[in-house]
């Protein structure tokens, strides 16, 4: 036999509702992509419809039959049922389904009329204030809370009170651990000069002698003479003096990025910028 306790703890209660939302985001999201795959057009005229029919499927599934809904067996909680009548049920399965059906097919269908929008907004806004305020009043009072539950005097009761609930501490290490990670690679990451440790890699691995830019060569461009940084026909081309030629763009670009930025074919350092003497 099954012990019953009328204390429900806050969070349970909270996660329950968690759960629920998070329950149905996922099987509309199946639903919705197998119908899509099927007939898009068909899932775009009637999705309102798919929404309701979805909708009604879980909460009779649920509440309907167990009197708690999925995230709520989870938790192993349930709605005192000596409360929930049924006239109580009936208007529980009404609040829970209609006003989404409402919302989605206003939306859908009424969506060019100026007022439906406004009476839209308004009943959402007025909505969010009021669960706003039912949420403080659940804080304080531990009981009902959602505005349905509010609305419809319903309270949650604990099966096996004595089981205490478990909290996975190790996840929540792991997870502390990863959000500190994150946030130093985040403050970290933007601190690195990418162009001038690529540049000291290279530089430890390549063989080419620095300062090869002693005496100034100025290059010579034809028609297959490629920027050296971009390998791409060089636009307004520029040289360093070693004898590449750059985009201008390209030269500025990786300068601005990396003061000490070498020529990447003959590791030449570019001391100054030239533009290509225009060939007579
Ligand atoms: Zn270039
Ligand atoms: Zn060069």
């Amino acid at each position: 036999m099954t012990s019953k306790s009328s204390y429900v703890a806050r969070v349970n209660q909270f996660d329950a509702i968690q759960f629920d939302k998070d329950i149905l985001k996922i099987l509309r999201e199946q639903l919705f992509s197998t119908i899509q795959s099927l007939s898009p057009t068909i899932l775009a005229r009637f999705q309102p419809e798919f929404e309701l029919l979805l909708q009604s499927a879980v909460w009779l599934g649920s509440i309907g039959k167990q009197f708690a809904s999925f995230g709520q067996q989870l938790l192993l909680i349930c709605y005192d049922k000596d409360e929930l009548t049924r006239s109580r049920l009936c208007l529980h399965f009404l609040l829970t389904v209609l006003p989404k059906y409402a919302k989605d097919n206003a939306e859908q269908r009424l969506a060019g009329k100026e007022w439906v929008n406004t009476i839209l907004s308004w009943t959402e806004n007025t909505l969010l204030i009021l669960s706003v305020v039912n949420f403080f009043r659940f804080l304080k009072s531990g009981k009902k809370p959602t505005l349905i539950d509010f609305l419809l005097g319903l309270d949650y009761i604990t099966l096996h009170s004595s089981r205490r609930r478990d909290v996975g501490y190790s996840h929540i290490t792991r997870e502390l651990i990863w959000n500190g990670f994150m946030e130093l690679l985040m403050v970290m990451l933007p601190l690195i000069n990418y162009k001038k440790v690529q540049r000291n890699v290279k530089g430890f691995f390549s063989k080419h002698a620095e300062h090869v830019s002693s005496k100034s060569v100025a290059p010579v461009m034809d028609v297959h003479t490629v920027c050296a940084y971009c390998e791409d026909r060089p636009t307004l081309p520029h040289h360093i003096g070693c004898g590449h030629i750059f985009c201008y763009y390209c030269l500025e670009g990786n300068i601005m990025a990396d003061q000490g930025f070498l020529c990447p074919l003959c590791g030449a350092s570019a001391v100054k910028i030239m533009r290509l003497p225009v060939a007579d």
